[in-house]
């Protein structure tokens, strides 16, 4: 009886860590018998640690990035140049581009891209927020730094037929981020170009 329940609480853990990106089946055996030998204290630990990422973190009600204090830290600061936005994906995009340390603007998540081929349109994304933010006049510059894949294009072009009309300047990043490929995995000599280098769209 001990057998079954230790085996089907084991079957769950690798079920639930197989639903995690990038880990195969494979993998995730792997980790749950690498998990089951672990002393108790690093175990709590870990599960821990997957609670309070979701309970203590939210997202900024300004820039819509993950923060856990609202408005987040780049939103509140007087060192960032509110005239500019930049408009990412995903947050882990703006992880990307401050490690390089060259960018001192504003910016944008949008949590997605739009993909017709998925049905993703312009209202599953943080489009409209966007659009609120602009109203104020502040902003000069909105910076389209969304993938440099075909999801990412198709929300660029998008934006910009929005925005531009309000008088701002739309620029996008610098080509040479290789195509298809994503924000987050691009190195910082090649994302440091890519902003200094950024074009009228
Ligand atoms: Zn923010």
């Amino acid at each position: 009886m001990n057998q079954i329940t230790t085996a089907g609480a084991v079957s769950r853990l690798i079920r639930e860590l197989s639903k995690l990106p990038g880990i195969g089946p494979k993998s995730a055996q792997r980790l749950a018998y690498y998990l089951l030998r672990v002393p108790e204290e690093q175990a709590r630990e870990l599960a821990e640690a997957m609670l309070s990422v979701r309970q203590e973190t939210r997202l900024c009600s300004v820039c819509f990035n993950v923060t856990d204090s609202d408005p987040c830290l780049v939103c509140r600061s007087d060192q960032r140049d509110p005239g500019k936005i930049c408009i990412v994906e995903q947050p882990q995009d703006i992880l990307a581009l401050e490690h390089t340390g060259i960018y001192d603007g504003l910016y944008h998540v949008l949590h997605g891209a739009i993909s017709p081929t998925e049905g993703v349109g312009a209202g599953d994304v943080r489009i409209q927020e966007l659009m609120n933010r602009l109203q104020d006049g502040l902003v000069s510059e909105v910076i389209l730094a969304t993938n440099p894949n075909l999801e990412g294009e198709t929300t660029a072009m998008y934006l910009n037929k929005l925005i531009s009309p309000l008088g701002i300047r739309v620029t996008r990043l610098a080509r040479g981020l290789p195509f298809g490929t994503e924000l987050e995995y691009a190195d910082d000599v090649t994302l440091t170009r890519a902003i200094e280098g950024r074009q009228e769209f």
